[in-house]
């Protein structure tokens, strides 16, 4: 029997909708023997996930995907098997996401100036404990009528140069490399079929970068026989998983459309043995 891994998925720790153990539980129901919980610059899913997943029998990796910018374009790290107590890396993730409340705040403010009326605190019920996001601005849009789907709302206002857009706090994908690698973690370049230049890959292996996704919904399969060629090449890990945010995203983003072949959760686990050393 071969065995498989999600290994890139949100929760309601971030702008996922489901909460860390429905996620943990949904991954078993499937037959997946590990998942990874990635949510966007934070830890805070972690710890319920970890108590589930002992529970119910099913392997979690911790997860990370950190919000970058690199040449003004926006560039996602995950980081694998990272040690969720480091006191540096929780310290960093902190200063995001207060940065994080300061955007939408603004966001919110430009939003009503041109006569949105959805009020922050409304935006705060949505996003519930998470990492407050666009997204959350944007389910307040749609269900006051203003736009038709999430998409629109990113499309006509919360993209950059949009009237409503705020940039996102400044790290380099060098940074959270960095960060990652200081927190015991591997840090593995996301969905690079996402408007990003190949040339980017090993300029960043040259930086600490350890792995690529090779797999993503929004990876056409000759852009997965490429980014497979590209981390052979270039002795990088490989990863893969649905990005799933369950009812946010589109239907090409449910869990179980992408199952990683175990083996290369043991490759990053034999990684993690060997950089600890
Ligand atoms: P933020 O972290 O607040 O900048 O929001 C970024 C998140 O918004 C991404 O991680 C996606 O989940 C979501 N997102 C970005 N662009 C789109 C889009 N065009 N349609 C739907 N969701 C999007
Ligand atoms: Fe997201
Ligand atoms: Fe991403
Ligand atoms: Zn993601």
């Amino acid at each position: 029997m071969t065995k498989y891994a999600d290994l890139h998925i949100h929760t309601t720790a971030s702008d996922g909708d489901y909460s860390p153990e429905a996620v943990v539980r949904a991954a078993k129901a499937q037959g997946f023997s590990a998942l990874a919980i990635t949510d966007h610059d934070t830890l805070s899913g972690l710890a319920e996930a970890q108590k589930i997943s002992k529970e119910i029998g099913i392997e979690l990796l911790t997860g990370v995907e950190i919000s970058t910018v690199h040449q003004e374009k926006e560039v996602h790290i995950l980081g694998y098997l990272i040690d969720p107590t480091n006191e540096y890396l929780q310290e960093k993730l902190n200063l995001m996401n207060n940065y994080r409340q300061e955007r939408i705040a603004k966001m919110v403010k430009r939003l009503n100036d041109v006569g949105y009326e959805i009020s922050l605190n409304r935006v705060y019920e949505i996003s519930g404990q998470g990492a407050i996001g666009r997204p959350h601005v944007a389910k307040a849009l749609w269900e006051k009528g203003y736009i038709k789907n999430i998409k629109e709302a990113f499309l006509k206002l919360l993209s950059p140069g949009c009237p409503a857009y705020i940039p996102r706090f400044k790290i380099t994908p060098e940074e959270a490399i960095e960060l990652i690698t200081t927190a015991g973690g591997i840090p593995v370049l996301a969905h690079p079929g996402i408007n990003l230049d190949d040339d980017l890959i090993p300029y960043l292996k040259n930086t600490g970068l350890m792995g690529l996704e090779v797999w993503h919904p929004e990876h056409s399969s000759q852009m997965v026989e490429k980014y497979y060629k590209i981390a052979t090449q270039l002795d990088l890990l490989m990863t893969g998983g649905s990005d799933w945010h369950g009812n946010n995203k589109d239907a090409s983003f449910s869990l179980g459309v992408i199952k990683v072949d175990y083996y290369h959760v043991e490759k990053l686990k034999l990684k993690h043995i060997e950089i600890r050393k």
